[in-house]
């Protein structure tokens, strides 16, 4: 297992695999989520260019060409990634939201008045922000998610034999 790369640094616990951005990838005939064999649906996802910040990803997309890769999912799995997602992003915004709101309404008692605390102080709040999310998404990853690059896309899947199957087909090896 490699510690995944979307934070910059290697620290989701998901399985991942880095392909050529122009190759079509060949998934496994098997739900991407709980493994069952042919399932009915598909499960899409685009390219988050801040994923810690979701819901300003529809922001970014404008700028950014987009990028998506679907896996096969059975239909309940589908729907409770897509559950699972829409949950994150409102966690996020809420968080931010909330701790934007707080610092705003009281910065005299919460901020310290030396320059240098005061950009420690919004380092901390900002973690606290942001935290939480980024937290989840390490230690609780998603069955299955992309991370867009310049010339390549990297796979990452929570199920080590998913991404070892993937790998397979696809002539790549999992990281
Ligand atoms: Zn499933």
């Amino acid at each position: 297992m490699r510690l995944g790369h979307r934070y910059g640094g290697r620290m989701a616990l998901s399985h991942d695999v880095t392909l050529p951005r122009e190759q079509e990838a060949t998934f496994p005939d098997r739900c991407v989520a709980c493994g069952t064999e042919g399932p009915e649906d598909l499960y899409t996802v685009r390219q988050r260019p801040l994923s810690f910040l979701p819901f300003l990803s529809p922001l970014f997309s404008v700028f950014t060409s987009k990028v998506e890769a679907s896996a096969p999912a059975c239909r309940d799995c589908r729907e409770e990634c897509v559950r699972q997602v829409r949950y994150r992003s409102l966690l996020s915004f809420v968080l931010l939201a909330g701790v934007a709101t707080v610092v705003i309404v009281w910065h005299e008692q919460l901020l310290p008045t030396t320059r240098g605390t005061r950009k420690l102080a919004f380092l901390g709040y900002a973690l606290i922000g942001v935290g939480p999310t980024i937290l989840l998404d390490v230690f609780a990853p998603r069955a299955f998610d992309i991370t867009a690059r310049k010339d390549t896309v990297d796979y990452e899947f929570r199920s080590e034999s998913y991404a070892e199957e993937f790998a397979d087909n696809n002539g790549a090896a999992v990281e």
